[in-house]
């Protein structure tokens, strides 16, 4: 194998040169370059109207953990020494918790189902901790949605705000029929490892007119309709250069939608009929930039970590062991968390892009089957 080209977890193509440079021209003419030019209000009207949702429902920033950030600042405002305390899974990317300290909460991890792989919203109105808490984070685990619905009757039941980091699910959120919500914020990260991309940025996704005018002001110092600094806020503005990219990726998008279905297509063909020690989960569950493998055991989750390699596949465990094992988390509370910890020690991503061909996704998943073989020694004879 060893003529073989090494194959990449992730590979991001965002739209080239020549796709941007109209947009960049309009920049040049007009010398608007941030501060919610032209090309930052034409993608998010874009946005808007591939979810058939409100114009003021879509407002760009500059990267998903600032878009989390805002939505917390506009919904909940900083911590406060009475309520110190934001529920979040553990089981999402290292800035869930992160975009939470920033706004001054301390985490106390929870949970997830083990069929959802997202937080059950209605347990957390009977949290023992609740009287401390001031915030409730649910995520979108690799692009699946949470019972957004659940999450809106637990903030009506508790009074507690509740932000959704959403950043992996642009194409589940920015569809028709769009789950906008008139009352609870979603997050979506357009990072160049996300499905859709500006590069750096990301937007908030919420029904609330007044609440979006918050999001406006702390996403620009504080500033609303005047140079005042009246709120805590940061600068989280997506500039014009930003805009022009996530415009020409737009623009090409339905190509790009097609290229992904196909490369899960193969997957699927693949796979079918296989024995794997473990399932795949691909697009249409998750977001289309992830291909998941979970292995039916631990054991069988490090063979295949290690036999994928040797065979020149790149893979990722993209949550690592969860926030509540990161160094930076390790003192801070949780619950106990089974599924979590039993989750995150099988799941394994796999590679995956819009341009993998079916011979390198084919090789992927023959390099499962021999791993799976090798992690499940053949039963010895007996006599
Ligand atoms: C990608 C991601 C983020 C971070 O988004 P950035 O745009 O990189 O800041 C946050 N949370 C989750 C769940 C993500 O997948």
């Amino acid at each position: 194998m060893s003529d073989r080209d090494f194959i990449y977890v992730c590979r991001p193509q965002l739209p080239e040169a020549d796709a941007i440079a109209g947009y960049l021209r309009t920049i040049d003419a007009r010398r608007l370059y941030t501060n919610r030019g032209p090309l930052v209000n034409l993608l998010e009207e874009r946005l808007a109207r591939e979810m058939d949702a409100s114009r003021h429902s879509v407002l760009t920033t500059s990267s998903g953990t600032s878009a989390l950030e805002v939505a917390i600042l506009a919904h909940a405002g900083l911590a406060t020494p009475e309520r110190p305390l934001a529920l979040i899974p553990s089981f999402t990317f290292a800035a869930t918790g992160l975009a939470i300290e920033r706004c001054g909460y301390k985490a106390h991890f929870v949970d997830i189902d083990p069929g959802t792989w997202a937080v059950d919203p209605a347990p957390l109105a009977r949290h023992p901790r609740l009287s401390e808490v001031g915030l409730i984070v649910g995520v979108a685990p690799y692009g699946i949605l949470p019972d957004i619905a659940g999450f809106e009757a637990l903030q009506q039941d508790t009074g507690l705000p509740v932000v959704i980091d959403a950043a992996a699910a642009f194409e589940q959120v920015v569809t028709i029929p769009a789950p906008v919500s008139d009352t609870v914020p979603l997050s979506l990260s357009f990072h160049a490892t996300k499905t859709f991309s500006t590069g750096e940025g990301g937007a908030v996704i919420w029904g609330d007119r007044p609440g979006q005018d918050r999001v406006t002001q702390v996403s620009n110092f504080g500033f609303f309709l005047s140079r005042e600094c009246k709120v805590a806020g940061t600068n989280a503005k997506m500039s014009e250069y930003h805009a022009a990219i996530g415009l020409a990726m737009l623009d090409a998008f339905e190509t790009r939608k097609r290229d992904y279905a196909a490369v899960t297509r193969s997957y699927e063909e693949a796979a079918e009929g296989r024995d794997l020690g473990g399932r795949l989960h691909l697009p249409g569950r998750v977001s289309s930039a992830y291909a998941l493998f979970e292995a039916d055991t631990a054991e069988g989750f490090l063979t295949a970590e290690a036999h994928l390699l040797e065979r020149q596949v790149e893979t990722r465990r993209w949550y690592e062991a969860g926030q509540h094992a990161q160094p930076h988390f390790s003192a801070a509370p949780a619950d106990p968390l089974p599924v979590s910890e039993s989750l995150s020690a099988r799941l394994l991503g796999l590679p995956m892009a819009h341009d993998l061909s079916p011979a390198d996704v084919l090789h992927i998943v023959n390099s499962l089957a021999e791993a799976a073989t090798r992690a499940r020694p053949r039963p010895v004879m007996q006599g």
